[in-house]
């Protein structure tokens, strides 16, 4: 036979090539899939050294950090190394080395037990370990640290291992940015409600000084005053009780905004004797604009009892409340009802005020919005109102709803799991 060429023993190398190819890929893919499912630091280095070991199929796997000096490398996650081992301080016998793996070369050391360019070949020979494949960590603008895959078999690594293994450092990287990023961003929020908070305490006691002392003046114990004085320290005290009003929204809503700081004991709170009573207190501001306040509650006194604080349940009922009578024109409706079933308990506080506009809805919850119509009507307000009413009832485990028609009336709803009994 002439001409006839035998290709089966190439197809057959390509297709094995082919088949490990898509192997890695989907180890690799897998790999990734776990380590950028949190956001967690030190669970995304563990979890980065335990499936570099896994998809590179060797028995252990180290990960190494640069500190903030840039020159050091920390160990921050293993898998499969003893504690002594791990003990080491840098890896690579030359300075100049390391630079270059930092620089995005990989190293691939035979056997380190044997290996000039591994520091501690005595260690590598007590703990077995043979096959060093290391690869660097790499972010968007620099190298972060390494990733090193091991292998008890003496010449383990070929050069498809190292392009794999750069493709983990290239993931690996991403993810630890990633997580390094969202824990900046956590501490950020923590310090800046941390200063709201001290700012405003340092605040709240010198303004209620100047409140007492106000209010000493105004009412004649210091002297006679002539009636151009008292109407005027009036309005520096009402100055005074808003200033007083913004510090005590603020205060609430850093603590509402850090968990840590929020310990508040959670007892079951009657939902008709809160709503009662917020009715009794804000019944004299309602009939000084002749509007009538009145609630209707299905009395199902097991039902409506959820977990909370009555203090901050107080706040939500009058905050929800307090707005209806502001935003209503006098001789107008507000009224409130609490309803059960299904596992919730609901409170719908109605208004036939002056409504609000659609294009406010998506700001309505946002600190220190104030819809256009509300500005119009009420100069007085700080648009604090709602965001911590939203915090609190989210922190109940509760749900927050609007329902609103322009010039015709709005219905806040908000409904919080009932305690089982
Ligand atoms: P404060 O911080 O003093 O409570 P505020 O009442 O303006 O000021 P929020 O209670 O946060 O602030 O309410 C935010 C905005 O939502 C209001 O300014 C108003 O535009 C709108 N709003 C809230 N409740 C009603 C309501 N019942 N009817 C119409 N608009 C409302
Ligand atoms: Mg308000």
């Amino acid at each position: 036979m002439v001409g006839a060429i035998d290709f089966s023993n190439d197809i057959n190398a390509l297709n094995q090539r082919l088949r490990l190819a898509n192997e890695r890929l989907t180890a690799l893919y897998e790999s990734t899939q776990t380590i950028t499912s949190t956001l967690e630091l030190n669970q995304v280095l563990e979890r980065l050294a335990q499936s570099t070991a896994h998809v590179m199929n060797v028995e252990a796997c180290s990960i190494r950090m640069l500190d903030e000096t840039g020159t050091r490398l920390k160990l921050v996650a293993s898998h499969g190394l003893s504690e002594n081992y791990l003990q080491q301080g840098l890896v690579l016998e030359s300075e100049d080395l390391l630079r270059r793996v930092l620089a995005e070369e990989t190293i691939n050391i035979g056997d380190a037990t044997q290996d000039a360019r591994w520091a501690y070949p005595s260690q590598a020979e007590t703990e077995g370990l043979h096959s060093i494949l290391i690869a660097p960590l790499i972010g968007k603008k620099d190298a972060l640290g390494l990733v090193l895959a091991v292998s008890h078999q003496p010449y383990h690594f070929v050069d498809d291992d190292a392009k794999f293994l750069v493709a983990i450092g290239r993931q690996g990287g991403i993810a630890i940015e990633n997580a390094l990023a969202f824990e900046a961003l956590a501490k950020n929020e923590e310090s800046k409600s941390k200063f709201v908070r001290t700012v405003t305490h340092e605040l709240r006691s010198p303004v209620s000084t100047i409140r007492s002392l106000l209010r000493t003046f105004a009412e004649g114990y210091l002297g006679e005053l002539t009636d151009t004085q008292r109407d005027t320290i009036e309005r520096i005290l009402r100055r005074a009780d808003f200033l007083q009003m913004l510090i005590d929204d603020l205060l609430d809503l850093a603590a509402g905004k850090s968990d840590s700081l929020m310990h508040e004991a959670n007892t079951h709170v009657q939902l008709d004797a809160i709503i009662e009573r917020v009715i009794k207190r804000l019944q004299i501001d309602a009939r000084e604009k002749k509007i009538e306040l009145t609630c209707l509650s299905v009395r199902h006194d097991q039902d409506a009892i959820v977990l909370a604080a009555e203090e901050g349940m107080e706040r939500v009922l009058g905050n929800l409340v307090s707005n209806a009578i502001k935003y209503t024109p006098r001789g107008g409706r507000v009224f409130v009802s609490l309803s059960s079933g299904e596992g919730v308990a609901r409170i719908d506080v109605s208004d036939s005020g002056i409504g609000i506009p659609e294009e406010s809805f998506p700001y309505l919850f946002d600190e220190f919005y104030r819809a256009p119509n509300a500005r119009a009507l009420v100069k007085q307000g700080t648009g604090l109102g709602l965001a911590i009413t939203k915090d609190i009832v989210t922190r109940y485990g509760g749900q927050m709803s609007v329902r609103s028609q322009l010039n015709a009336g709005t219905t806040f709803t908000v409904t919080f799991p009932i305690v089982s009994q």
